[in-house]
Parts: C-alpha cells; sequence; structure tokens
C-alpha cells in the first residue's frame, strides 16, 4: 500500500498500550530489511531519513525508493523526516513525498520552538502529514555522564503542556534520561517524569535514544505512556560487526556481505519489533 501517515496509527498504539517503532534508514538494504520485518510480523512501523541525509545528492531518489518498496507492503508504514532542522526542510521532505515530518527546535529557545513547530504544523496538516517535535532535548550517549548528572534538557511537564496546546502537534519527543548513539554509562529513565508529562499531555510521547536500553527499560517506558520509540545505532553497529567477522570468513565476497547485512538488520528489526508489541496488529 502507499506510505501513510502513521497518525492514526499512534491513536492506535496509544490505545493498545504498545509502541510504533521508528528505525533510520541510509540505504537500500536498512529499508529493504525493514519492510521485510513490517511485512512478515504484520506490524505497522516508521522509516526515518535523518535530516543531514537530506543534503546528500541521492536524497530525493532515495525518499522514492522508499515510496515505491512500500508499496509492496500489506501493512502502514509511514516514511518520516528525523530531526529536521528547519521549516524549510520540512516542507522540502513534504514535496519528497515523505507522511510524517520531526521539526526538532529542541536547542532553541522555547518561544522559537512554539513558533516554528506551530508553522510547520499549519503546513503539514494542510497536505495530510503528520509531525512531531521535541521539547526538552535529548542529547548524546557519549556526553550522557554529565547530562544525566545535571538532568540536562530533562523535559518540563508544564512546558509540555503549554507547548502541545499551543502548536497542535500530533506526537511529541520527550527527554526523560534518553540520548542518542551509544552510552558512556548505563541509562536511567525518570519515569516518575514521564508519567507527570503524561497527565498533562494527551498526545503519544515519543522516546528517542532507543539503543542501548534494557528490555524492562522499553516495557516500563510504554507501561508509562511512550508509544512510539526511536531506534538506529544499535542495527548499525551490530551489522557493522558482523560484517566485519564475515569478511574473514571463506568465499566472502561482495554479494555475501550484502545478504550478511540484509539478514543482521532484519534480525535486530524483528527483535524491537517483537519487543515493542507491534507485531501482529495489522492481521
Ligand atoms: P539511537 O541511534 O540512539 O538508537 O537513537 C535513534 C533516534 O533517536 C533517532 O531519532
Amino acid at each position: 500500500m502507499p506510505l501513510i501517515s502513521i497518525t492514526q496509527e499512534l491513536a492506535r498504539a496509544q490505545q493498545g498500550r504498545y509502541a510504533l517503532p521508528l528505525f533510520d534508514t541510509f540505504d537500500m538494504h536498512s529499508t529493504d530489511a525493514m519492510f521485510a520485518v513490517a511485512e512478515e510480523k504484520r506490524a505497522p512501523m516508521m522509516v526515518a531519513i535523518y535530516a543531514s541525509s537530506m543534503d546528500h545528492p541521492n536524497a530525493r531518489a532515495f525518499a522514492a525508493y522508499i515510496r515505491a518498496r512500500a508499496e509492496d507492503v500489506s501493512v502502514p508504514v509511514s516514511l518520516m523526516l528525523d530531526h529536521g532542522r528547519s521549516f524549510e526542510e520540512c516542507i522540502k521532505a513534504i514535496r519528497y513525498g515523505f507522511t510524517d515530518v520531526m521539526f526538532d527546535g529542541s536547542s532553541l529557545p522555547m518561544e522559537e520552538n512554539i513558533a516554528v513547530t506551530r508553522m510547520v504544523v499549519r503546513a503539514a496538516h494542510a497536505v495530510g502529514v503528520g509531525v512531531e517535535a521535541e521539547l526538552g532535548h535529548v542529547g548524546r550517549g557519549s556526553e550522557y555522564e554529565d547530562l544525566a548528572t545535571r538532568r540536562a534538557g530533562y523535559t518540563d511537564p508544564a512546558a509540555a503542556e503549554t507547548f502541545v496546546a499551543e502548536t497542535g502537534v500530533d506526537f511529541l519527543a520527550i527527554a526523560i534520561g534518553t540520548a542518542h548513539g551509544l552510552y558512556a554509562r548505563e541509562p536511567q529513565l525518570d519515569l516518575d517524569l514521564l508519567r507527570e508529562i503524561r497527565t498533562r499531555v494527551g498526545i503519544p510521547l515519543v522516546l528517542h535514544g532507543g539503543s542501548g536500553l534494557t528490555e524492562a527499560q522499553f516495557r516500563a517506558a510504554i507501561a508509562a505512556g511512550i508509544f512510539k520509540i526511536n531506534v538506529a545505532t544499535d542495527l548499525y553497529v551490530t551489522t557493522g560487526k558482523r560484517l566485519v567477522e564475515a569478511s574473514q570468513t571463506d568465499g566472502v565476497s561482495y554479494h555475501s556481505l550484502g545478504t550478511t547485512a540484509l539478514d543482521s538488520l532484519q534480525e535486530r528489526v524483528g527483535y524491537y519489533v517483537d519487543l515493542f508489541g507491534a507485531s501482529g496488529r495489522n492481521l
């Protein structure tokens, strides 16, 4: 089926108390692995292109590839711009056929974040595209020691309530102790903060920085009100290691490495889809 905005599927996830997975894709192998899992497990899914990849000359063609491959999948899948850096970039993504966009104004002053998010929402909704924003700031795992100690960027519940009311955004990324990339030390989630935000904000809440959390942390986050979880680093770190191992075996070739990558990505994606409870939601 054609790509669709995931907004309705997120509402279903919220009712059913499971989380939709978002995976960042960088090429044909990762896209194909993700869609194969979506189809096999009957799982709604979001695939995303990082904003920085929008600078590449192949960005439009890559989005077109994802759109075409989605036609072969019979469960709802969405293409999202991840961490969009400006209003203009979100519009460019919509033009390329993305069905959901994230505008990440989390490093801006709150008023500016509200102002730009509101513009993105207005434009995106005019053409049926869903919008995610971020309030608080999810930092980098390499700086986790410092971030977690200072609770730097953690989302303020009252500000989240105001932000959602003033922007009309569809889903909100919050900072409750996760970070992007490999963690410098074991991550800890502030589930009380999540519950407090949940009492003030009715729209689906999103957890970024999924790589490196334990199964128990994922389950607890979903139980406390997270309905979309972003994962990237683990897929590519694990697959990178497998490719290094495979490259040292007899008979290895360019083509066999492609199969290794596909198998590894499929396994990791399948693991998260099952863990988040998204499998079998579109029978
Ligand atoms: P990780 O790469 O840490 O899993 O985070 C992914 C993410 O949040 C993308 O938006």
